[in-house]
């Protein structure tokens, strides 16, 4: 399903052409991240992508064992929909939560933006099992993973998000597949209370 040539992740270094390719479940949709750097791996444990795992019904296969997500943060035009972006649709779990991103024939994660182009931003979600940027040295909000993680990278983490969208806004790489005109290109559904007690 996924599949890697070169791997690197630090915040400002540009390395050599890298490429990771997903198909989505059920074979319409297809994405690319290539050059991926600048970029930093990150295993999420926080409630709401467990949330919006559960909610996309793929919480057995696209969780880890402890309940994490497997996230690569970049620029968005690292990020490449090859085939489907008719697909793409969105939701947030909160009203000022993140935009998580899915394509809607088979409910396949693809990414997470922020809901403003201002930032450029993207968190593209991997299966767990990915390895082809080694493991994950950060892990985020491990306090309520299902079993005991060890809390490390935050600080990293979230500097990296300001760092590298400020670097992208320098150097101009804004474009993503997720805004159209400075807006994002559907607008998400924002889960019911209902909706979001069951998963939660
Ligand atoms: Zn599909
Ligand atoms: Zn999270």
């Amino acid at each position: 399903m996924a599949q890697w040539t070169h791997y690197t992740h630090s915040l400002f270094r540009v390395t050599p052409m890298s490429v990771f390719s997903q198909t989505c479940q059920c074979g319409e949709c297809y994405w690319e991240v290539v050059d991926a750097t600048p970029g930093t791996l990150v295993c999420c444990y926080c409630r709401s992508c467990q949330g919006a795992m559960k909610h996309l019904g793929l919480a057995e296969t696209r969780l880890n064992p402890e309940g994490g997500t497997l996230i690569f943060q970049t620029l968005p035009d690292n990020f490449r929909m090859i085939r489907g972006t008719r697909r793409l649709k969105s939701f947030r779990m909160t009203p000022k939560g993140v935009v998580r991103w899915y394509v809607d024939c088979c409910n396949t994660p693809v990414a997470n933006t922020i809901a403003t182009a201002a930032l450029p931003f993207v968190g593209v979600i991997l299966p767990p099992d990915t390895e082809v940027f080694g493991p994950s040295r950060n892990h985020a909000f491990t306090e309520t993973a299902l079993s005991p993680v060890k809390q490390r990278g935050m600080a990293r983490v979230g500097w990296g998000v300001i760092g590298r969208g400020l670097l992208g806004k320098l150097t101009g790489r804004t474009a993503s597949p997720f805004f159209e005109a400075g807006h994002l290109r559907v607008a998400p559904e924002l889960l019911s209370r209902e909706d979001r007690e069951a998963v939660i």
